[in-house]
């Protein structure tokens, strides 16, 4: 993130404020001491000893002014360690603070003395290269840092590896402002994070530019979200999940029905119908996602009655709503779901909760105890998107789900890749010895549906076998089979 000249002041006036504070104490010593301590905090990171931020700008400038006299190149290498997040979460701060004090070692152990290094940031490191010839010369410096931070250390085999994705911004053009090459830097960061962690990407103008452009994007996707949600642009669609242990794979053959997922959908003003996998993110950074959830749940159920009143024994007996870990969180969640049902007169037993794996995180403990409540309410859980993220296989066996959806990737590679089939295999095995439900997701053509059938997969969800659709093209489906 770029820094500004507000930033800048705040530092400096950190330091001085906390000066004058202290020097009004008797204790000169003491003072002096206090002193020396407040504006080594304001300028050194207390954990890693680095300098922080405005500290590395100020010197960026004088490096970039420097150009004008001696022309060449100045660099900057954006360094973001991989999974900070999760180590902190999975093993606790005292894990997360030794991980970035080995990085911060291993990084000025490959940088040449004159190199500034500073933490800039939770898990942001930035490296200020000056006097370089030619740009490429800093690619070779993020070379060298990243095999310093990959090196695997024999004396500690159980300590943990880091990684880290780094961005390289150089120039040669002293007018450019030293906050302009850092946002470079950390876009050439983002880009290496998301094509592959542990490596290093250049700066790329074209990128950088349909990067900026997609965030005023999702800047205007919020407003537009803002002012949907009274409004009557959000609609919910429901995709069948099937039964087809039986050999029934037709949803006329209602028997074969087992539940339906309520699946969130926007028709937007100007870009017609969103899934929610376009808007689901955002709405969810931009604190809009309880309303949302609350709106689904509300509307899902009230459905359920519909279906019933309309098809009689027809109806799906089954509803699968989603819930994000952050509505998981919210103290308001049971309430609101209680209410979305009795409102509606629905069967709490009816009701499944599909929980993504960031929920099943062992320290996740809101979740857990809402987790608790929601099965005392009478409802059933689902992992969601099982596979995807990092739980392990034992954690299955420690959560209260009923269900298990193994993640769409899985039933898309199943055909030509025995990794995928053994990850399957192996989820049902632990939904037959612990009596889970296991449905694959994302089941696309005919040939992943009959080798899904042959690894002994019974419950099925996908484009192959439906749709999500309107309540009314349901309604329509499922009225047909009476026929
Ligand atoms: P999900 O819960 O895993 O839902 C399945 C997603 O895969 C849906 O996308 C569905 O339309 C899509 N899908 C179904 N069959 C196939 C297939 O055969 N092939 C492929 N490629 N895709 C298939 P959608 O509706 O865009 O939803 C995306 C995600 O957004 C959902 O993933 C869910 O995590 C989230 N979501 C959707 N509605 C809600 C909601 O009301 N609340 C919350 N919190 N999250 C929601
Ligand atoms: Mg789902
Ligand atoms: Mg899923």
């Amino acid at each position: 993130m770029p820094f500004s000249a507000a930033e800048l002041a705040a530092g400096t006036t950190l330091a001085n404020l906390a000066t004058s504070y202290l020097v009004v104490t008797d204790d000169r010593d003491t003072a002096r001491r206090a002193q020396r301590e407040a504006s080594e905090r304001a300028v050194r990171d207390m954990l890693t000893g680095l300098p922080v931020r405005w500290v590395f700008l100020e010197q960026l400038t004088r490096s970039l002014a420097g150009l004008r006299r001696a022309p060449g190149h100045v660099a900057v290498l954006f360094l973001d360690i991989d999974g900070l997040k999760y180590v902190n979460d999975t093993y606790g701060h005292p894990a997360g603070d030794r991980l970035i004090t080995t990085c911060a070692a291993r990084i000025r152990g490959a940088l040449r003395p004159a190199d500034l290094l500073a933490r800039i940031g939770g898990d942001e490191f930035a490296v200020l290269l000056d006097g370089l010839e030619r740009p490429e010369d800093a690619a070779g410096v993020a070379q060298r840092v990243l095999d310093a931070l990959h090196r695997s250390d024999r004396r500690h085999r159980d300590a943990l590896q880091p990684s880290a994705s780094i961005g390289v911004a150089a120039t040669d053009d002293p007018d450019l402002p030293g906050a302009t090459l850092i946002a470079h830097a950390d876009s050439a960061m983002y880009r290496a994070k998301r094509r592959q962690r542990g490596r290093y990407e250049m700066f790329d103008p074209s990128a950088y530019a349909v990067q900026r452009a997609r965030s005023a994007e999702l800047e205007q996707l919020v407003e537009d979200l803002r002012t949907a949600l009274p409004g009557d642009q959000l609609t919910v669609h429901y995709q069948p999940v099937l039964d087809v242990g039986g050999g029934d794979r037709d949803l006329a053959a209602t028997e074969g029905l087992h539940a339906v997922e309520a699946l969130l959908r926007w028709r937007h003003p100007r870009r017609g119908l969103l899934s929610a996998d376009a808007f689901i993110d955002t709405a969810e950074r931009a604190g809009l996602l309880p309303r949302l959830g609350e709106w689904v749940m509300r509307t899902a159920c009230r459905q359920m009655m519909l279906w019933d009143e309309a098809l009689g024994p027809r109806a799906p007996r089954r509803l699968f709503v989603n819930l994000s870990t952050v509505e998981l969180a919210d103290p308001m969640l049971i309430g609101r779901i209680g209410g979305a049902l009795s409102e509606a007169g629905l069967d709490p037993r009816r009701l499944t909760l599909e929980i993504t794996e960031g929920g099943l995180l062992p320290e996740a403990e809101a979740a857990a105890d809402a987790m608790d409540s929601l099965r005392e309410l009478g409802c059933e859980l689902a992992i969601d998107d099982f596979g995807a993220g990092y739980s392990s296989l034992s954690r299955l066996t420690e959560i209260p789900a009923t269900t298990i959806k193994i993640d769409q990737t899985f039933a898309q590679r199943v055909r030509e890749d025995p990794s995928a089939a053994a990850v399957i295999s192996a989820v049902l095995a632990i939904g037959t010895n612990l009596d889970r439900r296991v449905i694959a997701e994302g089941v696309e053509d005919e040939e992943s549906l009959s080798a899904l059938l042959r690894l002994g997969v019974t419950h099925v969800q996908g484009y192959h076998l439906a749709r999500p659709m309107t309540p009314a093209a349901l309604t329509a489906a499922l009225a047909a089979s009476s026929g």
